[in-house]
């Protein structure tokens, strides 16, 4: 759905798992012209928002009072009257403990058209990430959603904590870390259990979810050890003891791994969304950026002769992609590749391949250069010519093999990869890595020359196959794993194997 002109959105972003935001949510960020956010949202929510759109952060650090809710609630008015669209994003459900409730009222009260889109919110989705459902039939029939805010012993409370401590079922604390003792105090003296289950949740569904639990009594002192601070959901109950049963988060099979993905942001989506899956923290420090050479007078000509070659070898999923951007400048479609034999280096090339309608001919089974080399033999080159179509500053094996046998090569360079200036704070978080991925040679000469000593040396090097391994060795770093299929799949694949054997 597209946001109205005119209309606020109070809109939950969810707990902070970037999956856990709803496509209502998506749909709003990526049309409105004004989207007002919090602190606690997943940061790739925003990366949704159109360029030109106004992004506003009014979120409140605890303590620094932040934008006041006035100044909130002023903002939302006064851009909707100016016939924006307008969101206002909120950490977990817009009206679980999120004043969502009050900047409706102040939107009716002034007049301005509201709708309201539902988050999964914290208090329940923190602790399903940690293995506890909180309600169960054999356990907890009712579930209590609190704000540990209020300081219990304070005469002002809201809250009534006797009969809380009574309430038939789960206990889900908001806010409450800092006031845990007071709390579990409070509990108790009012006929709690002490030995009742319970457990406390920093950064739930985050890959840097942390989980504590304890009996009522011990988790305070519990929290202080493991040193867990907000965002953190405290929970009491008998469901608390089915986390043994039930986690699942940390049985993931790169679950608590920091890893670091080198390659350009472009293509790192895939990769980095693979490794998420299976549990691992992923840092992305693109090390390379690839500049496509469309323009360059001979890029044009191979591309307004593709007709004429007998044989077309593209050797990366990027070569790919830009060949048929540079053919569809022409006005030109796979149908200019119908004389040629076409070869792909590898299985992820000749995917792209078919994603643009064509079949590669020739693809070999490992993905290096001497493998197509030989794959080819069959081919009939001599005296015809070829398009080698790929990165400059590719290595010359295929060429010169081509050559030799009386091609006549054209290689033409497509694009360049140009060292990417990393980001520091991915450089910080990279630091703490246990694993940092390579997936080219270019990405680690790049990364070693851009980072030089803050590379993680107690992280273990995965590399993509032997050119890498090799180039990697030459910038000095010890290659722990090396992948047996060369496609970022193998990557994955040699990283698990590698955890499996700790
Ligand atoms: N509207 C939000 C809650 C806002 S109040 C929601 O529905 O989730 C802020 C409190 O929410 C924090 O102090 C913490 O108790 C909790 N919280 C928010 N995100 C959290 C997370 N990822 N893990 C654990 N607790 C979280």
């Amino acid at each position: 759905m597209s946001a109205r002109a005119g209309v606020v959105y109070l809109v939950g972003a969810g707990p902070g798992d970037p999956g856990l935001v709803t496509v209502k949510a998506l749909e709003l960020v990526a049309s409105a012209d004004v989207v007002l956010h919090d602190r606690l949202i997943p940061a790739s929510v925003l990366d949704g928002a159109r360029p030109e759109a106004e992004l506003i952060y009014v979120g409140k650090q605890p303590g620094d009072g932040g934008a006041s809710q006035e100044r909130i609630e002023e903002l939302m008015v006064e851009r909707a009257r100016h016939g924006r669209s307008v969101v206002r994003l909120k950490g977990g459900d817009p009206f679980v403990f999120g004043r969502g409730g009050e900047e409706a009222e102040a939107l009716a009260r002034a007049g301005v058209e509201f709708e309201v889109v539902p988050g999964v919110t914290s208090g329940v989705a923190a602790p399903a990430y940690a293995g506890i459902p909180v309600t169960h039939r054999d356990d907890a029939s009712a579930v209590a959603f609190v704000t540990g805010h209020e300081d219990p012993e304070k005469d002002e409370t809201a809250l009534d904590w006797d009969a809380l401590a009574r309430f038939p079922g789960t206990l889900v604390l908001y806010m409450g870390v800092k006031n845990l003792p007071r709390i579990a105090e409070s509990l108790r003296a009012g006929g709690r259990d002490p030995k009742e289950p319970a457990a406390a949740i920093e950064r739930g569904t985050d890959a840097a979810q942390r989980t504590v639990t304890a009996t009522l009594s011990e988790l305070p002192a519990a929290v202080a050890e493991a040193g867990l601070r907000a965002p953190a959901i405290l929970l009491f109950g008998a469901v608390a003891a089915r986390r043994d049963a039930i986690a699942w988060l940390e049985r993931r099979p790169l679950h608590g791994k920091r890893v670091v993905v080198t390659r350009a942001r472009a293509q790192a989506s895939g990769l980095s969304a693979t490794l998420r899956a299976l549990g691992a923290d992923v840092v992305e420090l693109p090390a390379i950026r690839i500049e496509p050479r469309l323009d360059a007078p001979e890029v044009r000509e191979a591309v307004a002769d593709l007709h004429s070659y007998a044989l077309v070898c593209l050797t990366s999923p990027n070569g790919v992609r830009l060949l048929f951007e540079a053919m569809a400048e022409q006005g030109r479609d796979a149908r200019a590749l119908a004389n040629a034999t076409v070869a792909a280096i590898g299985p992820g090339t000749a995917a792209s391949l078919r994603e643009h309608g064509v079949i590669a001919d020739v693809v070999p089974q490992r993905f290096v250069a001497e493998a197509l080399v030989e794959a080819l033999v069959s081919v009939d080159v001599h005296d015809r010519p070829v398009l080698v179509a790929r990165a400059a500053e590719a290595r010359d094996v295929l060429p010169d093999a081509l050559a030799e046998r009386g091609a006549r090569v054209d290689v033409v360079a497509l694009y360049e990869t140009v060292r990417e200036d990393p980001d520091p704070a991915a450089i910080e978080a990279a630091a703490g890595a246990d694993y940092v991925t390579f997936t080219s040679s270019s990405t680690v000469r790049n990364l070693v020359a851009a980072i030089g000593d803050r590379f993680p040396r107690s992280a273990r090097v995965v590399s993509i196959g032997p050119i890498t391994s090799e180039a990697a060795r030459e910038a000095g770093l010890e290659v722990h794993v090396e992948a047996e299929r060369h496609d970022p799949s193998g990557v994955v694949e040699a990283l698990v194997a590698d955890v499996g054997r700790e």
